[in-house]
This record gives C-alpha cells, structure tokens and sequence, in this order.
C-alpha cells in the first residue's frame, strides 16, 4: 500500500521514500489518517515501530496547509520527550522528511544538559516544530524564548519513560500553558494505571491503535 492512499501529500511520500520507507509500517498506516484528520490519538508502539515517521509525516503535512507568517513563527507543533537521545532523532526524522520540500518548516530541538543559550538564540524569530525534554522547554519558556499558546498539535512519545524518569509535574504545568483546543497524541510502550490518568487527562475522544 502506498503512502499516498493514507491520505499522505505526494511531496510528503517522496520524502519518505528518500529515506527508504516505501511501504508504511503498521503504525503508520494506522496512525495517519487519524493524525490528517486532526483526531486525537491514544497509540501503544515500540521503538523499532516506525512510530516516528506515524506523526512527522501527516504532522508535516498539516503545517504545509497551513499559510505562511511573516514575523515570527507561531509554533504549531509541539514534541515532548523524554531524553535528550530522542530528542536528536526525532528532530532529526522531521529534518530529513522536510528537507526535500519547497517550503520548509523552521524545526528546534532542546533538551537539558547543555549550555541554553544556542537553544534560545535557536528559537528568536519563533518556530514552527519543537522537539524537547519538558524540563528544558519549561526553562525556556522562564526565559520568554518560546510561548505556547499557538500550538494546534501536540505529541507526548515514549509518554511511560516521560513518568518514569519523573516529568509527571513539569508535564502538568506545560499542559496548563497549552491551549485546550487542540490535537493530541499519545504514544506509549506500556499502559501502567499512571500512564492511563496521564492519557484521560490530556486526551479528548481519542482513537485507539495498538500494533
Ligand atoms: P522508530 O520506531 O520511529 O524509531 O523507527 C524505527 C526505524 O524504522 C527507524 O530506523 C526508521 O528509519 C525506520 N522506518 C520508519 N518507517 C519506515 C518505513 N515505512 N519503511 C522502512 N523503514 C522505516
């Protein structure tokens, strides 16, 4: 099945084919359809699952209909995670798919345990995809580098490891500065009972995908 019978812009398909994804996975051919429809999205995927491109893809696409800004970029999308590593590669997932394209969104990656400062002189003129740990992105957020507000789509991945390394509060307090209507998606290996509150909490009529 090809990606663009998922409702996946042709642009968008070639890109992934550039990268060698051909075919979705199961994830993918589940997830995105949803995510293009602006659903919300409560998914139980491994690492290895192809879980990435699942959101990057119709995440990029949204923003690709959205109208260009002048001025500063209103951020539109917002990635949490839970470690630095991951951090890397999925901003490096949104770099690659967005590269091939004619119009190219402004992507900024931030984490902790490094100096903040290129990350705040990375986010001047705002941006439209953030990939962060909540722990940085709040201290950003302190430092006036980056508000909330416009952001229409926001994914939690590896949401069990975001609990487990304890993010459980930093999470609450970001969610507090996001704004109530908008798309959310949930990714997690596991569904401990903290996980599900987790879930329930941020979630509206979500659509379940287990692969
Ligand atoms: P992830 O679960 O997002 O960490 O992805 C796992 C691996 O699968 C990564 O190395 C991706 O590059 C690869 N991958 C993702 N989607 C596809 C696809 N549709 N076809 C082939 N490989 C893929």
């Amino acid at each position: 099945m090809p990606f663009t019978s998922l409702g996946l812009a042709p642009s968008l398909a070639q890109a992934a084919a550039n990268l060698g994804f051909t075919a979705p996975t199961p994830i993918q051919a589940e997830a995105m359809p949803i995510v293009l429809r602006g659903d919300d999205l409560l998914a139980t995927a491994q690492t290895g699952s192809g879980k990435t491109a699942a959101f990057a893809l119709p995440l990029l696409q949204r923003w690709l209909s959205t109208p260009p800004t002048t001025g500063t970029r209103p951020l539109l999308t917002l990635v949490l995670v839970p470690t630095r590593e991951l951090a890397a590669q999925v901003g490096e997932v949104f770099r690659s798919l967005a590269e091939p394209l004619t119009r190219r969104p402004k992507i900024v990656v931030a984490f902790g345990g490094v100096s903040i400062n290129p990350q705040m002189m990375a986010l001047r003129g705002g941006a439209d995809i953030v990939v962060a740990t909540p722990g940085r992105l709040l201290d950003l957020i302190d430092n006036n580098a980056l508000k909330l507000g416009s952001v229409q789509h926001l994914v939690l991945d590896e949401a069990d490891r975001l609990l487990d390394l304890g993010f459980a509060d930093e999470l609450g307090r970001l969610l507090a500065q996001l704004p109530p209507r908008r798309q959310t998606l949930f990714f997690s290996a596991t569904f401990a009972p903290a996980v599900e509150t987790l879930a329930n909490s941020m979630l509206q009529d979500p659509e379940r995908v287990e692969v």
